[in-house]
């Protein structure tokens, strides 16, 4: 069984297996390694990746663009700016978690990245020749419990089995990690498209172990595309006194230049962006054109890399290491082109960073090798990871009480004995946080439930055990026993990316419907095709071979072009019609093929029974022959 590597990233995934004793990356339908993070929804469906972006200035509304922002969300998580800064069409409520609202229908983050596991699920197929129901999918580091779970329930939207969810820079440290014999530490600095990571590693006798990960999921490409879009609409403001950020279509041309920009900016000293007919007044058309220097673009983006260095920062502190202790720093995500990121990445480290790897495809890769290590096919590496926040119960007065730590190495387990605060308190109420902060309030709500049915007794004299369980991939469940009588209870937790149970079933149910579909339509579509093609072939013969036929077969055959033309040019044939008439087609065109093969051997053997007595006219007399027939 092959499990499948997935790099889930925020402007593009990848798709990668281990088959032959090596990772791979496989390309997609387009013939491309990289596919796009967008998803389009449109009249005729829906489409993924570079189809999807192609298509997204004709239809700005239906088209998503780096949705893993949004995954495992809640609404009121995302600032009222960003929310309403999303060029489609708006964010919504879904049952308290964001959603995002198409056409009138409200799609939950993990439906429209399913779309993109989908594609990779073909994809796979389509390469290995075999159904492929399982898959390791990366997330960054600093994903919490709720983004890690919509995660996975992307997954099983997309009818794969996750087995597990490693973190992307781990991933990528097992991608530089499997080939080494060497014992040290590295850094992996990993600046992507909407999200950054650090993770500090030590590797060493095929263990791969996580000291320390710390990042911001909200810290990317994307922002610094933002801070040049943001420069790009002041400077129109100011040019002609009209605000267009509201706009769902300029601001798609306007992000989109601003990256190119960016982009550009890694290799020039400077660029021109114009976007000409952006939008018109009474005075006509209005265009937008501005240089744009590295210098410039430098000073917008200090910032957001000395922010990136903060986390490194306390990833240090926690790992009670400093940065000259690591052997390496690898560079992993798109946005570690930037000279700006490389250059402050080696002020900070103290040494030039390492570009060794592909910093595309390092990630799936690594995916790949997990995904070789739980199919039994890769078996010398063991990887220990960690949890990147702390977690903990809310106690009195607020407090956060924490059990875990952040950047404890897992799976692990933790108990802690809790109690009542009142005398006769029959119940407890565990409330779930994960999050850094002393009061449990300005953490992550993850959860909450009751024990219940307490014994009577005088307060902080019952005994209730808290367990926190985490497992290899990095989510959560949490129990809580009465040691008295054994009562237990234990956290559903929330945060499936605003879809209850039920919607995650029908979510799958749905995806595998449209699967159905979109199966029956190649399979009506390849029918069609072969159609077609026998139509022409028969219509060909008629035309050049008639003289070979008699009557019944011409008859035949003018018939069955007459029946072909009509279910060719009828847009509801069903499968069964074109299979019929294929069958039909195939059977008149060999009766064609044996005419005109009959008449090729007779010409054939004619000619050769020519050629023979051409060259015995051309052979010299044999005088004994002559004189013995004489
Ligand atoms: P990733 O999430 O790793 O795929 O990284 C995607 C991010 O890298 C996007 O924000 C891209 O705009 C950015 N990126 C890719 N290539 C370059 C480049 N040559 N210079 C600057 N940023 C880049």
């Amino acid at each position: 069984m092959t499990i499948i590597g997935i790099d889930l990233g925020t402007t593009n995934s990848v798709l990668s297996i281990y088959e032959g004793g090596k990772p791979v990356v496989i390309a997609n339908a387009e013939g491309s390694r990289v596919t796009p993070s967008v998803v389009a929804y449109t009249d005729d469906g829906t489409l993924v990746g570079d189809l999807a972006r192609r298509q997204c200035l004709v239809n700005p509304l239906g088209t998503i663009y780096s949705i893993k922002r949004f995954m495992g969300k809640r609404y009121d998580e995302i600032p009222e700016v960003e929310r309403k800064s999303v060029p489609y069409e708006t964010c919504d409520q879904l049952n308290g978690d964001l959603g995002v609202r198409i056409n009138g229908k409200i799609y939950s983050p993990s439906e429209i990245s399913a779309q993109i596991l989908s594609k990779f699920k073909t994809c796979a197929e389509q390469f290995l020749g075999k159904p492929v129901t399982e898959a390791v999918i990366t997330v960054p580091a600093y994903f919490n419990d709720a983004q890690r779970r919509a995660t996975q329930v992307a997954g099983e939207i997309a009818g794969l089995k996750v087995r597990r969810i490693i973190n992307e820079p781990t991933a990528a440290a097992l991608a530089y990690g499997v080939d080494q014999d060497k014992e040290e530490k590295v850094a992996i600095y990993d600046f992507g498209g909407g999200t950054f990571d650090i993770s500090i590693l030590e590797l060493g006798g095929g263990v791969i172990e996580v000291l320390a990960t710390n990042g911001d999921a909200h810290l990317g490409g994307d922002d610094i595309d933002q801070a040049i879009a943001d420069w790009l609409f002041d400077r129109f403001k100011a040019e002609n006194n009209m605000d267009i950020r509201g706009d769902a279509m300029i601001s798609q041309r306007i992000r989109e230049a601003a990256e190119k920009a960016k982009m550009e900016l890694s290799s020039m000293v400077t660029t021109e962006i114009y976007l000409p007919f952006l939008t018109a007044d009474a005075s006509g058309p209005k265009h937008l054109r501005a240089n744009l220097s590295r210098a410039q673009l430098e000073a917008m983006m200090q910032p957001l890399v000395q922010h990136s260095l903060d986390c490194c920062k306390r990833a240090f502190e926690d790992a009670g290491l400093k940065p000259s202790d690591v052997a390496e720093v690898l560079l992993v995500g798109g946005s570690t082109r930037i000279p700006l990121v490389q250059a402050e990445v080696e002020k900070y480290f103290g040494r030039k960073p390492n570009h060794s790897l592909n910093p595309d495809e390092v990630v799936a890769i690594g995916a790949a090798i997990q995904g070789g290590v739980l199919s039994g096919e890769v078996n010398d590496i063991v990887l220990l990871d960690v949890t990147p926040l702390t977690l903990g119960v809310k106690a009195n007065g607020g407090l956060m009480v924490p059990l875990i730590d952040r950047n404890t190495t897992i799976p692990v387990k933790k108990t802690k004995l809790f109690s009542t605060t009142v005398d006769n308190q029959e119940s407890v109420t565990i409330d779930v946080y994960q999050g850094e902060r002393q009061f449990a309030e300005e953490n992550r709500f993850l959860g909450q439930f009751e024990l219940s049915d307490i014994e009577k007794a005088p307060r902080a004299v019952p005994q209730i055990e808290v367990a926190f369980d985490i497992d290899a991939n990095g989510v959560l469940r949490v129990s809580a026993t009465n040691k008295k009588t054994n009562k237990h209870e234990s956290l559903v937790l929330m945060g499936a990316g605003g879809l209850t149970d039920d919607e995650i079933r029908s979510a799958i149910a749905d995806a595998e419907a449209a699967r159905d579909a979109d199966e029956k339509r190649k399979n009506l579509q390849v029918a069609r095709n072969k159609a077609e093609s026998l139509n022409l072939s028969n219509a060909r013969m008629l035309r050049e071979q008639s003289a070979l036929a008699d009557e019944n077969l011409i008859k035949k055959t003018k018939d069955l072009l007459e029946r072909a033309d009509m279910t060719l040019n009828k847009d509801d044939a069903s499968l069964e019609e074109f299979e019929a008439l294929s069958s039909d087609l195939s059977a008149c065109s060999c009766e064609w093929h044996e005419l005109v093969y009959a008449k090729e051997k007779e010409e054939r053997e004619r000619a050769e029974a020519e050629q023979k007595a051409q060259q015995q006219a051309q052979q010299p007399q044999d005088p004994s022959a002559n004189a013995e027939s004489n």
